[in-house]
């Protein structure tokens, strides 16, 4: 239902790769109109509940629910970023705000494929919607912002003035990588494959791919082995401006650095 573009342009950077975009579609009826109001209703009821589910399922917790607003961000709807489309979602780590796009977005119960599904095979047919994958990938962003205030590290990801570009990448692939990873747990069919083989070794050729599906597979096994710990370990120590250019090794790097800091608790408290 929504794509992301194939290409990166630095002037965007900020808010494009925090963002989940799609084209306009050409469904803006009279049903869509209903629909939207569907959608709001369904976001409202069950924003806490998926909220709970990622605060099981990484035993995390989310100091308070955040503020969704619905619409595009200020610097998207002035038309500063024409060429980039119009955003499903976004999150502004400034206001704590999840924007989502009412027309772009769709309650799960309200397509006949959907209710067809989940009458005739409710234990085969899982998903729940689009909605909720979306949801989830802000509410990872949310999150990420959250845990870097509380460690003085200040809004994530931050604005990237002064940053150079292997910088910008760096940090983007740990903040939609683990996005990514929040909303893979309700759209498997998110993520796409990626391999270590294809990181780009010039910055020139860096596009959406690396830095979503590049960047899920880069933070999933330090998340999957250490969880929150994992987190916290990316947002202080993202790639930097060599580690870019050897990703499999930062990887190992990181693993082996929450490996010693376990076993160096582990003396501490045995000491
Ligand atoms: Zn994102």
């Amino acid at each position: 239902m929504w794509k992301r573009r194939a290409s990166i342009g630095m002037a965007a950077l900020g808010l494009f790769l925090s963002s989940t975009f799609g084209s306009l579609p050409s469904v803006l009826s009279p049903f869509h109109q209903l629909e939207n109001r569907d959608v709001r209703a369904y976001v409202k009821h069950n924003l806490g509940g998926i909220i709970k589910i990622h605060e099981d399922n990484l035993r995390i917790t989310f100091d308070e629910e955040p503020e969704v607003r619905w619409g595009q961000p200020r610097d998207l709807s002035a038309s500063a970023y024409p060429e980039q489309g119009i955003a499903l979602a976004s999150f502004d780590p400034e206001t704590d705000t999840i924007f989502l796009s009412a027309p772009l977005l769709r309650n799960p119960d309200s397509t006949l494929i959907n209710l067809l599904l989940r009458k005739f095979i409710p234990r085969v047919y899982k998903q729940r919607s689009p909605t909720d994958g979306i949801l989830s990938h802000e509410l990872g962003h949310y999150f990420v912002d959250q845990e870097a205030e509380s460690m003085g590290e200040g809004n994530w990801p931050p604005d990237f003035e002064n940053y150079t570009l292997e910088e910008v990448y760096g940090i983007q692939l740990v903040s939609e990588g683990i996005a990514c990873h929040f909303e893979k747990l309700f759209n498997f069919g998110a993520i796409a494959p990626y391999f270590d083989s294809h990181w780009p070794t010039n910055i020139d050729d860096w596009t959406n791919d690396d830095i979503y599906n590049g960047g899920f597979f880069l933070v999933q096994p330090i998340i999957a082995q250490y969880g929150l710990q994992g987190i916290r370990h990316l947002i202080l120590n993202p790639p930097n401006e060599c580690e870019i250019y050897d990703l499999p090794a930062y990887r190992t790097n990181m693993l082996e650095q929450l490996e010693n800091q376990i076993c160096f608790e582990e003396v501490c408290i045995q000491g």
